[in-house]
Formats: structure tokens, sequence, C-alpha cells
């Protein structure tokens, strides 16, 4: 079954076609081919870059909005014929939407009604399906897999807020964000350790532009730090994570601030660029603190005071650990980020292999052999984990699923 993914940031999307045939083991096989499209770094224009086993291409196109990059991108594509699904990542599933769901009109204007909740993602995602109809066809099968579903599973002490009861009536509550790489990576840890998931309690640390830690018991998570939106928990690129709501009413009281200006403070303005003043991005950052940046250096610093922190919580709701892994861009190849981290739970006998952690091998154990704790890295591949995702719900007899209620 030749799947197409459709993986849409603000920024860029990440496309891919598998050929998938439901044999797959846990790691992520090849894709036929790759293509990213970017139009933040190209004012006026997207440039699309597909990459297969023997070329890469790469063209501009002028757009508009970044929806206009996807009839030229389908131009380009080989294979575009045979396209039996297309599978969305869609950010917000809210209380509607608890696993991965063939597309109907009914299943849409869920997504619609969740907008509130995401009104960037879910407005994009909306449009891709609408895309995707016209240009592939309304028979193709379309699948959304939601960031959320994941988390699902939580229980309701890790998911209820302690406001007024009413905001659980009003939707309010943690849904926890990430999902598709928390689900991809624990399966694929377990794999690589051999154990079965339902012997396993696991962290794992999707540690990217944005940030989250999820803890999963017998497969499923059952604490995640993000929560109502992707701005709760972990510092991250440009992210704050947690702050005392009590400063959100002092800016709005005492400063002034509007919805909006506290949405670009909050998303934009802080985490690692906001405290270093240097950049959201943690190469920028460790290159500053190379050059004696006492500012990055902080940033660095609560960067990890706060991964700790919010660690030691997963490790209190699991109760115990088998095995902490390490995911995404901050995640996969920050060797530093890693052994800071790891050093908190020293006293667990939690330990690294020095020599295995510096080299940031992907799909690999490298805690040392006597740690009372397992470490991986593992490469996370959330397209293919929505292509897996689209398989099994296309494979499955209709009739397709409806929204069980509102957001
Ligand atoms: P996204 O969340 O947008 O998918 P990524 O998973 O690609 O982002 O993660 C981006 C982050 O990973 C950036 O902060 C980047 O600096 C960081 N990163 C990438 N490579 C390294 C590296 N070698 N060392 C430290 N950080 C890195």
């Amino acid at each position: 079954m030749k799947i197409l993914v459709l993986n849409g940031g603000s920024s860029s999307f990440k496309s891919s076609l598998y050929d998938v045939t439901g044999n797959e083991g846990a790691a992520a096989p090849r894709a036929l081919w790759e293509a990213k499209v970017d139009w933040e770094h190209h004012p006026g224009a997207a440039e699309i870059q597909i990459k297969t086993a023997s070329a890469v291409t790469t063209r501009s196109v002028p757009v508009k909005s970044p929806l206009d990059s996807l009839d030229p991108l389908m131009a380009m594509l080989p294979h575009r014929n045979d396209i039996h699904v297309a599978g969305h990542r869609v950010v917000h599933g809210g209380r509607a939407f608890r696993e991965s769901t063939r597309i109907t009109p009914e299943v849409r204007a869920g997504i619609a009604r969740m907008a509130s909740f995401a009104p960037e993602h879910n407005r994009l995602e909306l449009e891709a399906i609408e895309a995707m109809e016209r240009i592939l066809g309304p028979d193709t099968v379309q699948v959304a897999v939601f960031d959320t579903a994941f988390h699902a599973s939580l229980p309701p002490p890790a998911y209820v807020y302690p406001g007024p009861y009413a905001w659980v009536d009003q939707g309010i509550r943690r849904y926890g964000f990430h999902g598709i790489s928390h689900q991809y990576t624990s399966r694929r840890a377990a794999a690589i350790l051999g154990r079965d998931m339902a012997s396993l309690r696991m962290i794992t640390c999707h540690l990217g532009n944005g940030c989250s830690l999820a803890a999963i018991r017998d497969g499923s998570s059952i604490d995640t730090t993000m929560g109502f939106t992707p701005l709760e928990g972990l510092m991250m690129g440009t992210r704050s994570g947690t702050v005392d709501p009590g400063i959100v009413i002092h800016l709005v009281r005492h400063l002034g601030l509007s919805a909006e200006a506290l949405d670009r403070v909050l998303n934009k303005e802080s985490g690692l660029l906001g405290v270093s003043g240097v950049s959201g991005d943690m190469r920028a950052v460790l290159a500053a603190i190379d050059g004696g940046d006492a500012r990055a250096q902080l940033a660095f610093d609560v960067y990890v005071h706060r991964l700790r922190s919010e660690t030691g919580a997963m490790l209190a709701s699991l109760g115990g650990l088998d095995a902490l892994v390490f995911t995404a861009g901050v995640g996969e190849n920050s060797p530093q980020v890693r052994a800071q981290a790891v050093e908190a739970f020293a006293f667990l006998g939690v330990k690294l292999d020095p020599a295995k952690n510096a080299q940031s091998p992907p799909d690999t154990d490298i805690a040392a052999p006597d740690s009372t704790v397992r470490v991986l890295v593992v490469h996370t591949e959330e397209e293919w984990e929505i292509a897996r995702e689209s398989y099994r719900v296309a494979s499955a007899t209709p009739p397709p699923v409806s929204p069980a209620g509102g957001a």
C-alpha cells in the first residue's frame, strides 16, 4: 500500500512516501522518497527538496500561502499516481479523537471544532486535507494521526488541572503532544532492548525545538509534561514551558499585555532564546558557551534544571524506571544534555558509558553495563509512525469512525 505522509508545521512541512506491507519490524524502513518544503527562509517562495535513493531535486516556487507549494510538489513526485492513502499528522485531537481515524466529513468538522485549541495547526492541516482530496481525487483514503492520541490513556489525576471542575467539561485538561514520536521511540527502544513493552517502565525524552517527556508503562502513556497546549512543561527552543501563571496575571494587569502579545512572548521569545538572547537553537547556545557567554551558560543550566526536575516527576508517576530514552534534535545529538540529565539520577545507579554517549550512536543502548536503568538514543521516525498508523486504519474494514463528541 503506497502511503503519502504529510507532516506540516508553521515554518515547513515534511512529506514522505512509503510502500507499506504490514510486515515491517520495529525499525522504520526507508521511504521511497522524502520531501521537505521550507518557506520560512525563502520570503514569498518555498523551497521544495525531494530526496530519493538515487537523487536530490530542489526547486523554488513562488507562494502566497504554504499550501500553494502542494501542487508543484505533487507534480514533481515519482509514483504520484500509485498513492492509495494520504496520512496527515494532526496536532490536536481534543477529547473527540482518541486514536488515528479515517477522515470523513464528520471528522473534518471535528478537527475544525478543535481549531480554537491549536489555531495555527488545525487550520493548516484541514487545508492540507482539502488539497489532497483535490489533487489525488475523492477516492483516496485519508487518515488523521493525532499527536495527542498516544496520551489518551492518561489517568484522571494526571490530566485534570486543579482549577474549577467546570474546566473538565469545557475540555480544559492535559492532552499531551509529540505522541507520534513517543509512541515510535518507546516501541523501538523495547525492540532494541529485546524486551516486551508490557514489562517496561520508560521515560521518553523528546528534545527538539519543542520538548516533552512521557512516562510509559505497559506501552501506555501515564503522564507527560505538555498539557492543554504544547507550551507546558520543559524549557524549549523559544517556548517558556511551565511558568507561574501569576506572571501572566502580572503582565496583563501591570504591563497591559494582550493575548496576542502573551502568545508571542511565551511561544516565540522565551526558552533558550529568551534567556540566552543568542538563539533558540541548542547548537548556537553551545557555541556561545564555548565563547564564554554567561547568559548562554545560564540558559543551558535552566534547560538542564527543568529537564532533571520534570524527569523526576515522571519517575515518581512510574514508581521506578527500566529505560530512559533520548530522541529528536537535542536528545539524539547532544552528549552534554544527556550526561547532565542522567547525572542527577546517579544515586539510583543510572550510569552512562561515556565513550558511547560521546558518539551519539542512533538506536543504541548507551548505558554502562552495570547501570540500573538502560539509557538509549533512538532516532525518531514520526513520518514512518504516521504511515504505520495510516496503514492500520486503511486496512481495517469500514465504517469509518465518527468523532465521539465536542472538543
Ligand atoms: P523539531 O522539533 O523542529 O523537529 P529537531 O528535532 O530537528 O526539531 O531539533 C532541533 C534542535 O536540535 C535544535 O535546537 C538544534 O540545535 C538541536 N540540535 C541538532 N543537532 C544538534 C547537535 N549536534 N548538538 C546539539 N543540539 C543539536
